[in-house]
Parts: structure tokens; sequence; C-alpha cells
């Protein structure tokens, strides 16, 4: 499901200067642990040049509508096909032939390459010459989560955007931001199952999911098997869900967002005069059930 909001904001505001000033490069790979973002920060983009409405992208205007449903002929999506592990260059041949042909509504195509490292070695070097047609007025958008899986070829011939990378800095300046000492933020680097298990909590906290009760265990439990930091790993899991509330309230989800946003202020005076990890947790599992 693509969803204009969930982007990757340094990413779709550098790809945003480039489209402006008609610097857009013919090919992106981006390179990204969560792809849904990628996707959808390549689909924000594509919906940005082709919008009619006034806030562009809105997401809601004909041109936007049919791009997000798939129905718009300038723009292509391949992906891996149910059950199949791989990308396989029948996929991609077709791609070829649209090469050749005149964007039908802009004033360029779109190709959409999403798991990009499950191109099959074949399908990968037909992208490769796909790439190397610079007089086509196409745009191609790899998305991948692992950069080492990308030909270096493919790598070599696209602008590479590297979301973990420009996310971790601006994570750290979040984490700085919220009382946590460099020696901290330090501590929490390798965060990716613990930002996983907060992201679930809080879904099901805020979808008043009686199972929250069993995942605020597992999220305890997994912030005592760190290494190293326990204080630190806390207080990160505290200022991650003080984020998706903002987030939410931000969206415009005012009421919720706000109450969970005071409940957890609450939680963090408890967790100041001392009460454990897990029955802060267990606290807000419980208050939100109903
Ligand atoms: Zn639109």
């Amino acid at each position: 499901m693509l969803d204009l909001k969930q982007i990757g904001t340094s990413e779709s505001r550098q790809l945003k200067q480039a489209q402006d000033r008609g610097q857009l490069s013919h090919a992106y790979l981006l390179l990204s642990s969560d792809e849904a973002e990628a996707l959808n920060t390549a689909y924000w983009l594509i919906c940005y040049v082709n919008c009619t409405g006034e806030k562009k992208p809105d997401g809601t205007c004909p041109a936007c509508r049919r791009i997000l449903a798939g129905n718009h002929p300038d723009v292509f999506l391949i992906d891996t096909e149910e059950n199949k592990q791989s990308i396989a260059i029948d996929q991609i041949r077709p791609l070829k032939q649209e090469l050749a042909k005149s964007p039908l509504e802009g004033d360029r195509r779109y190709f959409v390459i999403n798991h990009a490292q499950k191109l099959t070695l074949p399908a990968a070097n037909a992208m490769l010459n796909l790439l190397e047609e610079p007089a086509a007025p196409v745009v191609t958008f790899l998305i991948a989560n692992n950069g080492g899986q990308i030909l270096p070829t493919i790598k070599s011939r696209t602008q590479i955007i590297n979301f973990s990378q420009q996310a971790a800095s601006s994570k750290d300046r979040l984490l700085l931001a919220n009382g946590m000492s460099q020696e901290e933020v330090d501590q929490v680097k390798s965060s990716q199952e613990v930002d996983q298990a907060v992201k679930y909590f809080y879904q099901e906290l805020r979808e008043h999911d009686s199972l929250a009760i069993v995942s605020a265990h597992q999220l305890a439990d997994l912030v005592k098997k760190q290494k190293q930091g326990t204080k630190a790993w806390e207080k990160y899991v505290w200022i991650l869900l003080k984020k998706w509330g903002e987030k939410d309230l931000e969206k415009g989800d005012y009421q919720e967002a706000a109450n969970f946003l005071a409940d957890l202020m609450r939680v963090d005076q408890m967790r100041q005069s001392n009460v454990g990890f897990l029955n802060n947790l267990d606290y807000l599992a419980l208050k939100w059930q109903q």
C-alpha cells in the first residue's frame, strides 16, 4: 500500500530540489532498510511532478490517484511476482519497448523497480542496458534494502540515495535533543530490532489491542538483552514512543495522540521516581487496552 505520508523527509526534499532545478538524474538507487518508505518516496516524487492539485503532491487529484492505483500510462512498477523470490528477465524486457515510446501525459516516463536486490543476473544485465540509454525521457528508480546485492555496474550508472545514513544522523539529533548524552546515543547505535518492537508496541497501543501487554514484555526483554547501556535503551524507547505520538499529532490526529503524549509524560515522571521499565510499559498497555 503506497502512502505519500510515510516518506524519507530529507530524501524527498533532495529529489524535489533536483526536479525544481531541472536536474533530476535519469536513474536513482534508493537504498533503505525500510523499503516501503523508499518506494513511497519515489512515488511521492512522481506524484509531485504530475499532480494537478494546489498543494503538490496532494495524493487526491486524478493524476495522483491514477499513479497511486497503478493506472497511469507513464508510470511502470516492476516488483517480485506472487510466490516468486526473484525478478526475472521477462519482467524487465517489456521496459525496453516502452523506452522507445513517448510519454503519453507528462514529459517523461517513470520505471520503478521495487526489491531491486532480487533481480536475477540476466534481469540485472537487461536493466543495465536500459540505464545506458540516456536519450530516452525516462527516470528509473531502483529500490533496494541491500546495496551489497546490487551489481557495481548498476550502481555506477545511478545516483545513490542512502536513506539509512541520513536517517541515522537525523536520529542522533533527535536523541540528543531529547536529553540523551553522546555516550548514550553511541550505546543505542544498532537499534533495528528495538525500533521494530517499539513500532509494533505503539501501533498496538493506538489500536487498543490487548496484545500490547505481550509486546510490553517482549520489548522489556529485548532491552534487557542489550549488551550495554540498559538505561540508555530505556530512554531510547521513550523517545521513540514520543516521536510516534508527535508524528500522529502532526498528521491531525489531535485527541488520541494528545492523550497518548500526556500518558507518556506521566510514565516519564514515574520513570524518574524509579518505577521499573517493565512496569511503565505495562501501565501504558493496560491504560490503552480500553
Ligand atoms: Zn495530485
